[in-house]
């Protein structure tokens, strides 16, 4: 029965993070995944994490029942609450879902868009390789606008602003609310008004996908700044928000779903109608991440360790990006290296040709990914002068 199926390509983040592992070599270093590790290149298990995780476990008064299809509905306002304030949370306008992390809360999401007879979603150029699939995967057209300038090693926005203008009314656009992944370019606070308003002006569907709030900044209302505009701008549109990151609870996959609606009466149908996505692809969620962050966010300690926990991890980033850059400047590597302590978030989008790339892979035991991509979590004050050496000795070819 199986012997036509052909083997697949392995997925070309995960799969490097394989051959990163079975990799013998004494020296290597892995900048693949978006993962964030601590100075001794370990994952991190935040402590107002394993705080919440110990209360939780010894909570006698939980169960193992299932959850209801779009999560307790207790937990909704503390995750609300990040993103949006008080006034519209009581406005009924917002319909929440507790989904599987960003990946989840995206499929649901893309499920959801084909339901309303959407029929293309645009993505930035580049986005994050699995967008373009979970759209398709629903049986949407995905198309790209123009994101990264590759001379000016940032942001394209007349390209965005003039591929905004060709789109059409009640298509959709995917926009990365904070730290892009994988340029870690984001529009400026201006660039955003203006990003807001071409949305509105051209009736766009909105879908912000939120994996990295509180990664760029270290504050999370900063973070927010692009989910509150659109919030202010009246418009109806979605969020993604993922937890995996700015929680570390990459494994659990906790998440939520937000849709901004015009009225409370839209909100309550669009969640009967999300519940029945949910309900049809698993069922219902899973209780113990979406437990983990309820218990930070409403435990004033341990919300407050989380935030500076929260600081900490992207300010250790920010060292990294100085670190890097002057390692590679100290060398007199040709090229201009401002990008790298220019751009934000977890990943910095170093410029590297894919066949650069193939060196520091295959000759320097550097694993990243094939557009050049590197995660700045993976950096250390052990690691980061043979990254840089090893960056110097693949430009100079
Ligand atoms: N969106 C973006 C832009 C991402 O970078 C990621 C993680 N790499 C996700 C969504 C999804 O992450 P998760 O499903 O782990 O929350």
């Amino acid at each position: 029965i199986f012997a036509s199926i052909s083997q697949a390509p392995a997925d070309p983040i995960l799969g490097l993070v394989s051959r990163f592992k079975a990799d013998p070599a004494k020296k290597k270093v892995n900048l693949s995944v978006g993962a964030y590790r601590t100075e001794e290149g370990k994952p991190w298990i935040l402590p107002s994490v394993a705080e919440a995780e110990k209360m939780v476990v010894n909570d006698t008064t939980q169960d193992k029942e299932y959850q209801p299809i779009d999560g307790k509905p207790e937990y909704k306002r503390p995750v609300q609450e990040l993103i949006f304030n008080g006034d519209i949370i009581d406005s009924g306008c917002i319909a929440t879902v507790q989904a599987l992390s960003g990946t989840g809360s995206l499929q649901c999401i893309a499920q959801f868009l084909k339901f309303m007879g959407v029929t293309k979603v645009w993505c930035p150029n580049p986005t994050w390789g699995n967008h373009p699939k979970i759209f398709q995967r629903a049986l949407l057209e995905c198309d790209t606008y123009p994101y990264w300038h590759q001379e000016k090693r940032g942001l394209d926005f007349d390209g965005m602003m003039a591929g905004i203008e060709k789109m059409k009314e009640g298509e959709c656009i995917l926009l990365h609310a904070v730290a892009h992944n994988p340029t870690g370019v984001d529009p400026t606070p201006d660039q955003w008004q203006k990003i807001v308003a071409a949305c509105k002006a051209r009736k766009l569907i909105p879908l912000l996908d939120n994996a990295y709030q509180g990664y760029a900044s270290g504050e999370l209302a900063k973070d927010g700044y692009s989910q509150q505009l659109f919030t202010q701008s009246g418009m109806e549109f979605f969020i993604a928000q993922s937890f995996a990151k700015n929680f570390g609870l990459y494994g659990e996959r906790i998440g939520y779903i937000h849709v901004r609606c015009a009225s409370k009466d839209a909100a309550d149908a669009v969640l009967s109608q999300m519940k029945i996505i949910v309900r049809q692809a698993y069922s219902s969620p899973p209780q113990h991440g979406a437990a983990i962050v309820n218990k930070v966010l409403t435990t004033p300690a341990l919300k407050e360790m989380w935030l500076k926990e929260l600081t900490f991890m992207s300010n250790r980033i920010i060292d990294m990006r100085v670190a890097l850059r002057k390692a590679i400047e100290a060398k007199g590597t040709p090229g201009t290296w401002n990008h790298v302590t220019d751009q934000i978030g977890m990943f910095t989008f170093t410029g590297l040709s894919k066949d650069q790339v193939m060196r520091m892979v295959e000759e320097f035991h550097i694993y990243m990914t094939g557009d050049g991509r590197i995660s700045m979590a993976g950096l250390n004050p052990g690691n980061v002068e043979y990254v840089a050496d090893s960056i110097d000795k693949a430009v100079r070819g």
